[in-house]
Order: structure tokens, then C-alpha cells, then sequence
């Protein structure tokens, strides 16, 4: 179990008045295990910090009368009898009648399977109950409402409150009981401290802290709640914003790189070569890194595009600003596939470049001529093995290899690097946060690039990389069609006629790849493993198709050797696990079928549909989903109708909320409770401002009126995310 804040605070010799153990509170003693079981809470401070869900308002109740039959409502009234009836063994149904406040009239409630309800609302109840009001067998009844205990028989609490908080609640604790206990810890455990510096409180009119979480939980009307909000959030964001801002600066702090030339024989040469004319986006990404390497401060930039919007011109544009001002460069891939693939896609950019037996001035202004016999391009992954991994580590170590391609076995034991000038790293998400300084101390502080094709919508950007600048691919190149995604439930036929088009595209001499969740049969689930799909397709549905499969951790030599296959066009299908998901690029595959596709999130899918239509030739996506939930169906939906990326980004975090996002823990997102980066995306620009002012002007958060921010932040980022705080 991942222990908590107010558990962490606790254990540091109570700094955090609110670190008490639910277990040690008199309030909350005896629901500590549940609490603990039921959401992970550990102190009074994360049962305060567990905020209402939405609010009852009177205003909102409708009376029976009044109701408008077969829609959503809300109704208060009292429990007047209640029945427990098992009609077959497995069914067991709950049964009972409510008398309106209104005095308009009864109506049933009933609930399937789900006994426990009968014990929270026993006869004399009176409860706010929503759910759909429809006639059955002659009565008016909801099934399985949502509800609300307003009173107990023996507690006066009921509508007193003119806005009444309902929380998010479990099985074993209702969100009335939740209200409740909050209630009590709001009148126990105060007043809570203020973090916030006077100055920034007045500067955005935010109410004070210990009012806030007294409102948020007990408002007095629901614009109330909507302040008392508004300064929740700024809190989550600005103390999120500020761990950015420190470890930005504990990156990119200081002098000590070597400002790089990104104009220069190479790079000119490289831009006469290209086959075609880079875009607008490509010109202005190249732009913005060249000013960055002819500084002295290392660079630390994110490039973001799509798939295919070109990112391998603007990384080998990079890399040899590094070569031809007398450096290395390297690039990191995640998977071996995708290293290969790198290796492939720059050594055939560099093909165009004829350097060999050319002078040209000294790259250190010396006057010297300096000889460019090429750039010498290698490729080190797991199976570079023996003499060969030998002989190109010697001559790695001895500044003879100009650029090297690799994974994270970059970062092993034993590779040297004579003088590492620039480092491109692709796919950020795999790599953490430890393995980029890891990297840094590699070479003599290289300048860094990390590129990734997950679109990221700006606001999320800001949040999840705002320790970096970035530089965004938003053009594809000229010619490109969106490719075309649609969505096959169950229908066999319609499959049938997916098949019929993976033949068609293969009798015109394009290829297909089918892709799978899984590698291997699972017995518990019903989902397409890749090998067994490769076994199916091979004999029973493409007999007279060349299917080759490949996944993840499949011998080096035999993936190459399959990859390479399909890449000479000697495949025709190709089955796949993920493997593929990014970077793969063999133009003449047309169509895509992924199988249980709900299975995959939207980023990842949009990624992999960007595989296909990657020539002339118009891409055609097929997923396979029956999704059973609504979140599945929305998602569905959503890749389905959208082609830009960044577009579908916003519309998943939309879906899913922040705290799913890739990485979450790692950058704080898990931390935003409240806040909602789309909604709020004002807010996370004020407090991105603040925190990044802050910062610069007092590094270690020392001055007086900075204390309680500095103690919050590390309580809240812990040990790991605010060791750059606790250096200084
Ligand atoms: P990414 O890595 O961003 O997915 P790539 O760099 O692999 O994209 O480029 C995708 C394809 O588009 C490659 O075949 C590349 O040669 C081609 N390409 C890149 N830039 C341009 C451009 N400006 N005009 C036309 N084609 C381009
Ligand atoms: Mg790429």
C-alpha cells in the first residue's frame, strides 16, 4: 500500500496538525479500517482532503406529483415499509415503499442483489432518493436509485442545511456517514493552516484556507461551495506547479554545456538532401532548438507530434549540429524495434549526405581544417553482442562513432562516450525522471530532446512536463489522409468483411497488421491473444496469406528478422502485440485491425492507427470492441470521430479525468483532487506564473512568508519528487 500524506506527515514527527492517524482521532477511531480499506485514508487529513462529489439542493427536489414519469428525478420522503424477496436463488430483491415529504403521494424503490441498502434505510428513514420513475406492474417505482439519508430516526440533521454534500461513497461507508465524520473533524481539528502567501491570496481573492475546507464540506449556499473551490484548486495546482518549477531549475540550473552550431556543413547538406521540403512546423521546431544549443545552458525541450509529422528530421538535424561542431550525438528508443527503426530512417537520411573528402572550417573557429569523413552512424541494442559489442563500444569511447542508436542499454555500465554533445530521447513516457539526469551525467551535460508522438493538450503539458520548453509538430506533411476508423461490435458478418478488406488491400499489394492485446492465451479472459490470432489467421481465415507475428519479448534476432520481412514486403499480415505501437514504418501497410481495442487506452490507439496510410495510399483502422461500459462506448466513439490528436487527447482526459493519465504518480497528477486540468486550465496558468515567480526569487523557499508552502510541498510531492528542494 502506498502510504499516504498525512501518514508520511505523521511519521516526520507530526509537522502537519492534520497528519493524525484515523485510527488515533476520537471522531473516526472506529471506522478507520474501513476508511483505510474502502479508499486507501490513513489520517484526518486524507478523509478532509475527501471532497463531496456534487451538492443537494432543495431547489432541486421535485415533489411525486410534479415528477415527470420515465425521467431522471429527485424525491425526498420517508421509508414506510420495506420487504426482502428471493424469488430464485441467485435474485434477491429489495423492495420499498416511500411516502413524498410533499404528502403527494407513495412510491417503490427496489434493488437487486444488493441487501445492504435495507439496513441503511430502515422504516422511519427519511432519504433524497434519484433514479428513473417509471410505471411497473401498476406502481410507480425507481430501480436501483441513488440516495441520500437525510435523517436518521434518532439525528436531526435532514434539510436544516439549505445545501446538503453528497460524497463519494462505497458499500461499506455511505457518503451520510462520510458527511458526518467529516462534520466532526471540521469542528475538532482546527483551524487549519494557511499556506499561502498573504500576497498571492489578495493578488487572486481566494478565501482563506480553514474557511475553504470548512465551506467545500458544510456550504452555506452552492456559490459558496463554488469559492471555497476556487482556492482548493489554486492550492493543488500552485503546490504541483511549484515541485515543477524547483526541479526545472535543478535540471537546467547553471552554465556548463557546450553551445552546439546548428548551422554548419552537415545541416546544410541535410537540408539540401531531403527528398522533400520540410513543413512550416519542422522549420520553426529546428528554429527553436538551434537558439537553444548555441547557448551554454544545456537544453531541455520536449518536441511533440503526431505520428508522421516528421520528428526524425528534427532530431538528425540535432544530432548533427552535435557532429559538426566536434561532438557526438545519441538517440534512445524504448524498444529494440523502434531503435532499429531509428537506426534505418537516419542512416538513410544521411545516405544523401556526400561528405567524404570534404574540408571545411574548424567547428572551434581555429582556422584549422577539419576533415568530415561522414558522419558514422551504429546501432547498439541486446543483440549487439561480443567482439562486435566490443569493438563498438572501443569505438564509441574513442569519439569514432559519430552518432549512436540505442535503448536504455545507453545507460549501462561500459558505454563511454568521448564527448556526448546531444542526446535525443524518444518516447518520454518510459523513461523516468531519474533515467534523464542519469543520462545528462553521461556526457559532458549534452543538450536534450525528448520527443513523443502522445499528443498532450497544452494544459496537461504544462502540468506534466512544465519542467521543460516545448517545441510542437502540429502540421503533417502535405498529401496526408486522416485514416479512416471504424468501430465493429459483434457482428460476424461485419468482421468477415473486414477480412475481405485486409484481401483486398494485399491483392493490390499493400499489407495489413492485426494487432492484439495479449501475447499468450489467457483462460480467464476472452481476449485474442496475438499467438493464438497468428494461428487462426494462418490456417483457417488467410490460408493463402503470408502471416508473420512478432511481439514484445520475442527473441531480438527472430523480431529483427520478422520486421525486416515485413519491411521487404515478404509478409503480408502481420500480428502483432503492441510492439509496433510507435515508431514502425513501412509505408505500403494500408490496413489495421486491432482486436479487443476497448482494451486499449485512446492515445495508445491513435498511435497505432498512425501506422497505417503512412504513403500515398489512404490508411483504413479497424477496431474490434463491444465495450460493456459507458466510458468504453465514449471512448469508442470518440477515436472513431476524431483524427487529430491533440483534439482526441482533450477529449480522453475529458473522459477519464486527470489522475489516469500516463505517469500520474510520478508527476503529482494523482495529487489533484480536486482540481480538472481542461476546466481549470485558467487556474494552471495563474498558478504555473506564481510558482515559476516564486521560485526564481527565492530558490529554497526560505523567506518567512514561505515556510508552510515549503513544508506543504514536501509534504505533498515526498521525498522523491522534492529532493531538489531538500539539496539546496
Ligand atoms: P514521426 O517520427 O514524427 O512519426 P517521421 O519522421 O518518421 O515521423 O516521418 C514520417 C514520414 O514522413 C517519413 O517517411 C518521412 O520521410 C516523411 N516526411 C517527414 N517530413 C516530411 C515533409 N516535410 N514532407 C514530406 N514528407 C515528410
Ligand atoms: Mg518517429
Amino acid at each position: 500500500m502506498v502510504e499516504t500524506r498525512g501518514a508520511k506527515a505523521a511519521r516526520s514527527g507530526g509537522v502537519d496538525p492534520l497528519g493524525v492517524p484515523l485510527a488515533k482521532a476520537a471522531e473516526t477511531s472506529r471506522l478507520a479500517g474501513v476508511l483505510e480499506q474502502s479508499f486507501g485514508y490513513q489520517s484526518v487529513r486524507d478523509l478532509l482532503e475527501h471532497y463531496p462529489r456534487r451538492y443537494l439542493t432543495r431547489g432541486e427536489l421535485t415533489d411525486l406529483a410534479h415528477a415527470k414519469k420515465g425521467a431522471v428525478v429527485t424525491l425526498t420522503g420517508t421509508v414506510k415499509h420495506l420487504v426482502k424477496k428471493q424469488p430464485r436463488r441467485n435474485l434477491r430483491i429489495l423492495e420499498i415503499r416511500v411516502a413524498d415529504a410533499a404528502g403527494s403521494g407513495v412510491w417503490s424503490c427496489t434493488w437487486f442483489n444488493q441487501p445492504w441498502h435495507g439496513s441503511r434505510l430502515p422504516v422511519g428513514t427519511l432519504a433524497a432518493f434519484s433514479g428513473k420513475l417509471e410505471w411497473r406492474s401498476g406502481r410507480l417505482t425507481m430501480a436501483n436509485p441513488g440516495y441520500e439519508v437525510l435523517r436518521e430516526s434518532d439525528e436531526a440533521e435532514g434539510f436544516a442545511n439549505e445545501v446538503i454534500a453528497v460524497y463519494p461513497a462505497t458499500k461499506d461507508v455511505s457518503s451520510g456517514r462520510l458527511r458526518r465524520v467529516i462534520g466532526q473533524l471540521l469542528d475538532h481539528h482546527g483551524p487549519l493552516p494557511d499556506f499561502l502567501p498573504e500576497r498571492l491570496r489578495q493578488a487572486h481573492r481566494l478565501v482563506g484556507r480553514a474557511e475553504a475546507m470548512e465551506v467545500i464540506h458544510r456550504p452555506p449556499d452552492l456559490a459558496a461551495a463554488d469559492r471555497a473551490r476556487r482556492r482548493l484548486v489554486y492550492d493543488e495546482l500552485l503546490v504541483l506547479q511549484v515541485g515543477l518549477a524547483l526541479r526545472r531549475r535543478a535540471i537546467s540550473d547553471g552554465e556548463g554545456g557546450h553551445p552546439l552550431r546548428s548551422d554548419g556543413p552537415l545541416t546544410e547538406q541535410l537540408l539540401a538532401s531531403l527528398p522533400f521540403t520540410p513543413t512550416k512546423a519542422q522549420d520553426r521546431a529546428m528554429a527553436e532548438i538551434g537558439e537553444d544549443l548555441a547557448r551554454s545552458r544545456p537544453m531541455h525541450r520536449l518536441l511533440q507530434g503526431e505520428v508522421g509529422s516528421g520528428k526524425t528530421l528534427v532530431s538528425l538535424h540535432m544530432l548533427l549540429a552535435a557532429v559538426q561542431s566536434g561532438f557526438q550525438g545519441a538517440l534512445m528508443a524504448p524498444t529494440e524495434v523502434l531503435a532499429d527503426q531509428h537506426f534505418i530512417n537516419l542512416r538513410a537520411l544521411l545516405d544523401g549526405l556526400d561528405q567524404a573528402g570534404r574540408t571545411t572550417d574548424s567547428p572551434t573557429g581555429d582556422g584549422r581544417l577539419f576533415d568530415f569523413a561522414g558522419p558514422r552512424i551504429e546501432v547498439l541494442t541486446a543483440a549487439t553482442t561480443g567482439a562486435a559489442r566490443e569493438r563498438l563500444l572501443a569505438a564509441v569511447a574513442a569519439g569514432e562513432v559519430d552518432i549512436l542508436v540505442g535503448t536504455h542499454a545507453l545507460l549501462s555500465e561500459g558505454v563511454d562516450f568521448q564527448r556526448l554533445g546531444a542526446v535525443v530521447v524518444d518516447e518520454q513516457h518510459r523513461f523516468g525522471v531519474h533515467q534523464r539526469v542519469r543520462l545528462r551525467e553521461k556526457g559532458d551535460n549534452p543538450h536534450v530532446l525528448i520527443m513523443t508522438a502522445t499528443p498532450i493538450p497544452r494544459t496537461l503539458a504544462l502540468t506534466l512536463y512544465g519542467d521543460l520548453d516545448v517545441s510542437t509538430l502540429d502540421e503533417l506533411p502535405p498529401g496526408r489522409h486522416p485514416v479512416a476508423t471504424h468501430l465493429v461490435a459483434g457482428d460476424p458478418a461485419l468482421r468477415e468483411r473486414a477480412y475481405q478488406r485486409v484481401r483486398e488491400e494485399v491483392a493490390a499489394s499493400h499489407q495489413a497488421y492485426v494487432v492484439c492485446a495479449l501475447k499468450d492465451e489467457s483462460d480467464k479472459l476472452e481476449i485474442r491473444s496475438a499467438k493464438a490470432e497468428a494461428e487462426r489467421l494462418r490456417t483457417e481465415v488467410f490460408p493463402d496469406l503470408r502471416v508473420g507475428l512478432v511481439y514484445g519479448d520475442m527473441a531480438a534476432r527472430e523480431k529483427e528478422a520478422t520486421m525486416n520481412a515485413f519491411r521487404a514486403g515478404e509478409l503480408d499480415v502481420l500480428v502483432s502485440t503492441t510492439v509496433i505501437e510507435v515508431g514502425v514504418d513501412v509505408a505500403n501497410a494500408t490496413v489495421m485491425l486491432v482486436e479487443d481495442a476497448d482494451r486499449f487506452g485512446l492515445s495508445q490507439l491513435h498511435q497505432l492507427r498512425g501506422r497505417v496510410g503512412r504513403g500515398t495510399a489512404p490508411g483504413l483502422c479497424i477496431l474490434f470492441a463491444d465495450p460493456a461500459s459507458d466510458e468504453g462506448r465514449a471512448r469508442m466513439d470518440a477515436i472513431a470521430r476524431i483524427s487529430d490528436g491533440f483534439e482526441l487527447a482533450n477529449e480522453d482526459l475529458r473522459i477519464r479525468g486527470e489522475g489516469t493519465v500516463f505517469d500520474a504518480r510520478q508527476s503529482g497528477l494523482s495529487d489533484l483532487k480536486l482540481a480538472r486540468l481542461i476546466e481549470d486550465f485558467e487556474w494552471v496558468t495563474k498558478a504555473r506564473a506564481d510558482a515559476f515567480r516564486l521560485v526564481e526569487d527565492d530558490p529554497n523557499l526560505a523567506a518567512a512568508e514561505h515556510r508552510a508552502l515549503r513544508a506543504e510541498v514536501l509534504l505533498r510531492l515526498g521525498d522523491d519528487r522534492a529532493e531538489w528542494l531538500s539539496r539546496g
